[in-house]
């Protein structure tokens, strides 16, 4: 009875530890997955970074060329006041000159104040964009995020209560069928407790002795598989 009974402990042990080692597994994704899924809003975010820092540039660009052109207005507009106080041609001629060459000077610079508005406001525009984008992707995170972390938080319950009931399972089995349990766990891994399908240990898929078979059924005392060292049993 006391056999069955460690056997049964075992069984269940079994189950609680590949739940638990599912459970770890899982969580790790999860984690994985978690780092994850803000990589879009990370992206996006770098992007409207670098559209803010090129309309800074560029707002700053239009400032100085508008300063520049209302320099060139202005002295434009004061040799141009001069022109018919001059009295000789030579003067004239090389004053007319001046104003032109700064005439010249100040469309090119307005050609380029036109371009660079059009620019902003292509900028601007995209700004628009990716602050809409960056707060729709902030809500699918938020969202995101929090089933995950609810998962998690699930994950972390089950492991603890899973925990316990192996705490209490353990302490009913015999101390001896414990340790080979877990020096087959930490040498062959899960499952340290197969079960016996067709004459064959599950665990290592050899073809049993009938005799071991039934020891196993007579149940006896705790059996291991003579080729992989597992606890074996038989459904009763
Ligand atoms: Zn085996």
């Amino acid at each position: 009875m006391a056999i069955k009974e460690d056997l049964n402990g075992l069984v269940r042990l079994q189950e609680i530890d590949s739940r638990l080692q599912e459970i770890e597994d899982k969580r790790e994704d999860l984690n994985q997955a978690i780092q994850n899924v803000r990589e879009p809003l990370t992206a996006l975010e770098a992007g409207k970074d670098a559209v803010a820092k090129r309309l800074e540039t560029l707002q700053r660009d239009t400032r100085a060329l508008e300063g520049s052109i209302a320099e060139y207005t202005e002295r434009i507009q004061k040799s141009s006041e001069k022109l018919p106080l001059i009295t000789t041609q030579k003067e004239y001629f090389a004053l007319q000159k001046e104003i032109e060459t700064m005439d010249r000077e100040k469309e090119r610079l307005e050609e380029t104040l036109l371009t660079n508005m059009g620019t902003l406001e292509e900028l601007q525009e995209e700004a628009a964009d990716l602050t809409k984008r960056c707060t729709e992707e902030e809500k699918n995170f938020l969202t995101k995020k929090a089933e995950m972390e609810r998962d998690a938080a699930a994950f972390r319950t089950e492991t603890e209560e899973l925990q316990q009931q192996r705490k209490t399972i353990a302490a009913g089995i015999d101390a001896r069928y414990l340790a080979h349990y877990d020096k087959v766990l930490l040498y062959k891994g899960s499952p340290a407790v197969v079960q016996i399908v067709d004459g064959n240990c599950r665990g290592c898929h050899m073809t049993l002795p009938p005799q071991l078979f039934n020891d196993v059924r007579r149940g006896d005392s705790v059996i291991t598989c003579s080729f992989c060292n597992r606890i074996l049993y038989v459904e009763s």
